[in-house]
Order: structure tokens, then C-alpha cells, then sequence
């Protein structure tokens, strides 16, 4: 497959500082109480890592969950598939916050929060990086938002094309702009 070309978005600078703001309206919401995180794999795994590092907030635990909605390609496959779960225990009467890299659809994002709730968790908060508006098909409240992108295609910082650019360190669009 020939390199696609690769046009920043979102800097590096620009995402710490987002980072950093996002920890200090978790840390003021959640003063006096502790959470447990819940990352969904694997588009969020550098996103997630950068915010616990911010968050002052007593975590309990970090847990990570996993579906699957896209295929090798960049169209969404319409449904998702949880292939990871977690443990009820560690969820029932908790402060879970959900860490997305990005709702588009929102089919993968609302499948994850569904599969959650039912754990009856005491609150449940949805972090996520990137928000796509433009494509969204199904409704999903998001508390906790980093930025709102076109409807692109996204690389970087976690988030792959066929499972490369992953560790590029900003958000890249795939394509000229
Ligand atoms: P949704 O279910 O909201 O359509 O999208 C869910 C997942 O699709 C996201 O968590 C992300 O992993 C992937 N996705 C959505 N938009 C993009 C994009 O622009 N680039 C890449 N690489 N993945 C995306
Ligand atoms: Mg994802």
C-alpha cells in the first residue's frame, strides 16, 4: 500500500494543553470523590495515558474494555461487537468514566456506555478526545470533550489506519486538506 499523505490537524502542544484542561474539570467534578477509568481499546491508549498522568483525582482502578466496529477500512461496519469486557464487580456503585478517542457515529461509543450502565455504576461520565459531529448516528452525551473534528480521517495519537500511525504523537487527516 503506498504511504498515504498525512496533514496535521491537531499538534502535540495543542493536545497537552486540551489534556491538561480536561484533568482540571474531572479533578474540580469529582473533588472529594474517586473514579475508576475505563479506556476503550485500542484507539484511546496514549489519549488515556496522558490524562491519568493530569488527573489528581484518586483513581481506584484502570480497566480497559474492547469492541470492534471498523473493519481494515475506513467505513464503519454499523454495528459493534464487544470482544473485551469487564468484571460487574468492578463497576456496580462506582464512578466510572468512560476514555474515548473519538465518536463519530457514535454506534461504538453508546454500544460501550450501554454495556456499562448495565453494571449500574453510581454516575457514568464519557471523556473523549475528538468529537465528529457531522457523522453521528446515534445520540451520545459527552461530558468531557477535547476537540471537534471535520469529517475526516483521523490518524495519530493512538488512533490507527489499518492498525499503523498509532504512535504519531499529534492527530494527522489522512489526505490532503
Ligand atoms: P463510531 O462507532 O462512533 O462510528 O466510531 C467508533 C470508532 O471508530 C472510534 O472509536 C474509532 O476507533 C473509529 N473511528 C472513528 N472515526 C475515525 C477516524 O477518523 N479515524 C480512525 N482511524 N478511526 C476512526
Ligand atoms: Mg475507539
Amino acid at each position: 500500500m503506498p504511504e498515504p499523505h498525512l496533514t496535521e490537524l491537531i499538534s502535540a502542544s495543542d493536545l497537552a494543553d486540551a489534556i491538561a484542561k480536561l484533568a482540571q474539570q474531572i479533578d474540580r467534578d469529582y473533588a472529594g470523590q474517586s473514579l475508576v477509568v475505563i479506556g476503550i481499546l485500542k484507539g484511546s491508549f496514549i489519549f488515556l495515558a496522558d490524562l491519568v498522568r493530569q488527573i489528581q483525582t484518586p483513581l481506584e482502578r484502570i480497566e480497559f474494555i474492547r469492541l470492534s466496529s471498523y473493519g481494515s477500512g475506513t467505513v464503519s461496519a454499523g454495528t459493534a461487537k464487544l470482544e473485551l469486557g469487564i468484571a460487574e464487580a468492578k463497576i456496580r456503585d462506582r464512578n466510572v468514566l468512560v476514555v474515548e478517542d473519538i465518536v463519530d457515529t457514535g454506534i461504538t461509543t453508546q454500544t460501550a456506555l450501554d454495556y456499562l450502565e448495565a453494571y449500574r455504576p453510581a454516575a457514568l461520565k464519557l471523556c473523549t478526545l475528538l468529537d465528529k459531529p457531522e457523522r453521528r448516528q446515534v445520540p451520545v452525551a459527552i461530558d468531557y470533550l477535547g476537540f471537534t473534528v471535520p469529517n475526516v480521517f483521523i490518524v495519530g495519537y493512538g488512533i490507527d489506519y489499518d492498525e499503523k500511525y498509532r504512535q504519531l504523537p499529534a492527530i494527522y487527516q489522512v489526505g490532503e486538506v
